[in-house]
């Protein structure tokens, strides 16, 4: 897939260079008319523009419909997270954008709110701090596992699931995939398999979480826990299980894999999770997938809550209620006029983002 301008976008693609270092990053600002483009910071060593731009634009539409005052946008900074010299990147970076004020960075995959305090230090300019200079740390609160959470309460009575007692299958154990587990767990449902990039473990039976959070944060791998059968990580896509959440990277459901999975609902806690040939297969065989700027838009709505200078428990209910309503809405749009969730909630996105850029001159920014 190649970057594909449209009626929306991308407006800017930035591409940064610091050769004392090296390092190279990438900015895609998609869309401005709602107002800065909020998005996360990808660090890893395969981040290119072309998944950076498509992420930037499941920024737009996630801010859109949360109805929230900011576009979309995304940064990729080519590096391996665990590299000794990161702040030093961190901070080179955020001074090369200092002047790119349409971009509100925050936190994505292979940082923390560490590095969005050096990036403060820099620029002024971020969302995502640490609680101790004013942020709301939305990964150690679980912003985004929460809203998944909240998402499935309303899309199980949809795909005909009772979500006490549900089992619950989830790719990844980071940030998103740590506070899902969590917040499943507290609404009664069983957590039945979890992975990470080593491997994953699998008991029909039920996993306990504390025991797989202690686990993780000891020993970095969910497969040193001795609960549960230990499985390949592809394999836990074919498991006997009602909810799927894949929380982890892109494309990771495709034509190859979607014919075996078993889940009735799929709940996108990663950014594109799902390849659109995978998506059509799974919606013609009945399975239905809350989209990824529907579903995992809690961290986005808890960073625009601290932009905003909202405290937590503002934070909160306000991901409750917009996560909730929306999820409600494309999945009642998607059952009256004959469409998959993903294109329901996009019409609704690009709606208010057009008629936004209605009330913008040539040059919004
Ligand atoms: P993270 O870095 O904290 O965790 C990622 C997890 O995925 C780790 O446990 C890692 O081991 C695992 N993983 C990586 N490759 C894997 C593979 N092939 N198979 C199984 N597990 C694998 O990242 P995160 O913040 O939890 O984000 C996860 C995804 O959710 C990303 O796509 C991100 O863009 C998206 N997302 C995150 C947030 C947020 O609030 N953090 C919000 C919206 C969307």
């Amino acid at each position: 897939m190649k970057i594909q301008l449209d009626d929306i976008g991308p407006s800017k693609i930035v591409h940064l260079y610091a050769p004392q270092i090296p390092m190279r990053a990438v900015v895609v600002v998609d869309n401005t008319a709602r107002g800065p483009a909020l998005g996360g910071i990808r660090v890893s060593p395969e981040v290119d523009v072309e998944e950076v731009y498509r992420l930037a634009r499941t920024m737009t539409f996630k801010s859109a419909v949360a109805d929230l005052p900011h576009g979309g946008g995304k940064a990729g900074i080519v590096a391996d997270p665990r590299r000794p010299d990161i702040e030093r990147i961190f901070r080179t970076f955020a001074r090369l954008i200092g002047n790119l004020h349409e971009y509100i960075p925050a936190p994505d995959m292979g940082c923390n709110e560490n590095a969005m305090a050096w990036v403060q230090d820099e620029i002024g300019r971020v969302a995502g701090l640490p609680g101790e200079i004013g942020g709301l740390p939305l990964d150690k609160l679980g912003a985004t596992g929460f809203g998944l959470a909240e998402s499935a309460e309303v899309a199980c009575a949809y795909a005909g699931i009772d979500l006490r007692g549900a089992r619950v299958a989830i790719q990844g154990f980071g940030s998103v995939g740590k506070a899902a587990a969590r917040f499943f767990e507290q609404k009664g449902a069983r957590l039945i398999a979890v992975s990470d990039s080593r491997g994953g473990v699998h008991d029909a039976g039920g996993l306990a979480v504390d025991k797989l959070l202690a686990v993780k944060e000891q020993q970095g791998t969910v497969c040193a826990s001795r609960a549960g059968k230990v499985i390949r990580g592809e394999e836990l896509f074919q498991l006997d299980c009602d909810i799927l959440i894949p929380a982890a990277t892109a494309d990771v459901i495709h034509k190859e894999n979607a014919a075996g999975i078993k889940a009735r609902l799929i709940l996108e806690g990663a950014n594109i999770p799902t390849t659109s040939g995978a998506e059509q297969l799974l919606a013609e065989r009945g399975v239905l997938i809350v989209p990824d700027f529907i579903a995992n838009a809690g961290g986005l709505i808890m960073a625009a809550m601290e932009y905003a200078r909202k405290n937590e428990a503002e934070a909160f209910a306000a991901i409750s209620e917009k996560i909730r309503a929306n999820t409600r809405r494309i999945l009642d749009k998607a059952q009256s006029e004959g469409l998959m969730p993903r294109a329901a909630a996009e019409r609704i996105a690009r709606e208010r983002v057009t008629s936004a850029m209605r009330h913008r001159a040539y040059s919004y920014s």
